[in-house]
């Protein structure tokens, strides 16, 4: 059987691990087709190419890019792009310089919660490209003030909490045309996590639909049986292709591993079923 992973992270966005050790991981987990999908960029991929040309795995390239859809923020992840779309690079360049200033205003804010030094903090733990939430999490575990990152988010970094920052990210329309003009696939990712109700999320489907969206994350490393059926029945209903992936950060997040991902549902039609061997080799 080949194990297709097509989402996880590198710390060339808010990864623990550079693409080298997250090839050789991925190998090791006995990962066929990894997908790299850092956030918001691609920096990562020309590192990922010269490891997987060694291993026995076949590299996707991808990229998970934030939108602001309405009042939440959504991923949407671009498969088999050619990275070197200006397009593309373009717009995701724009959003990594949103990034710089959304992290200046969440280290005022954690400064007028009385914790000093955060942006610089963060800024250590970044790659030169990409400043995330995920920085400012390992700076503030780091100095004693949340015991993991998940505690983090849930006191200092989410609605309502000292370090919150409301994303103003792509729109839905320029996201897909710069992942379609790098002739990619666009996937919703993570669906269940938006904590949306049935009808909004079916709203999202359509519009992601309308503007040519084909591809929906059904299983996101190893999720309740229950979940799984039913993001399986909404991409059967929505003609959309199955997706997964275990969306790996960190080996230090034991609950998820590359590869670990509970199998997708044979009802549905995997996304990897339109592609051809040629589209694989193509841009990775
Ligand atoms: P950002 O794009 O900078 O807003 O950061 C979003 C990233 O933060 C996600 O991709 C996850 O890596 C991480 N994240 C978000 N929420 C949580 C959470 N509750 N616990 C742990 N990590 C989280
Ligand atoms: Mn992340
Ligand atoms: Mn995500
Ligand atoms: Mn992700």
């Amino acid at each position: 059987m080949t194990v297709y992973d097509l989402h996880c992270h590198s710390n060339a966005s808010d990864g623990a691990l550079s693409p080298t050790d997250l090839l050789s991981r991925a190998a090791a987990q006995d990962v066929d087709v990894l997908a790299l999908t850092d956030h918001d960029g691609t920096e990562g991929m020309a590192e990922a190419r010269e490891t997987a040309a060694g291993l026995p795995i076949t590299l996707v390239a991808g990229v998970e890019i934030s939108v602001t859809w309405g009042a939440n923020t959504v991923h949407i992840v671009g498969l088999n792009i050619d990275t070197d779309n200006p397009t593309l690079q373009t717009g995701l360049s724009a959003l990594r310089d949103y990034r710089r200033g959304r992290a200046e205003e969440i280290g005022k804010r954690l400064e007028k919660a009385g914790i000093n030094g955060a942006y610089q903090g963060a800024r250590q733990y970044a790659s030169e490209t990409m400043l995330g939430r995920m920085h400012f999490a390992q700076f503030l575990v780091e100095n004693g003030y949340a015991k993991d990152t998940r505690e983090v988010f849930k006191k200092f970094l989410v609605r309502n909490k000292p370090g919150y920052v409301p994303g103003d990210w792509a729109n839905l329309e320029d996201a897909l045309g710069w992942i379609h003009a790098a002739g990619g696939q666009a996937v919703i990712a993570h669906p269940a996590r938006y904590k949306m109700t049935a009808t909004k999320l079916r709203r999202l489907i359509s519009e992601f639909k309308e503007l040519g969206g084909v591809g929906f994350e059904v299983c996101s490393g190893l999720q309740h049986a229950e979940e799984i059926r039913h993001l399986a029945t909404l991409a059967n209903k929505y003609e959309l292709l199955a997706a997964c992936g275990s969306d790996f950060h960190s080996p230090q997040q034991s609950w998820t591993e590359l590869g670990k991902i509970s199998p997708l549902p044979a009802s549905v039609t995997p996304i990897w079923s339109t592609w051809t061997q040629h589209d694989k080799r193509k841009f990775a």
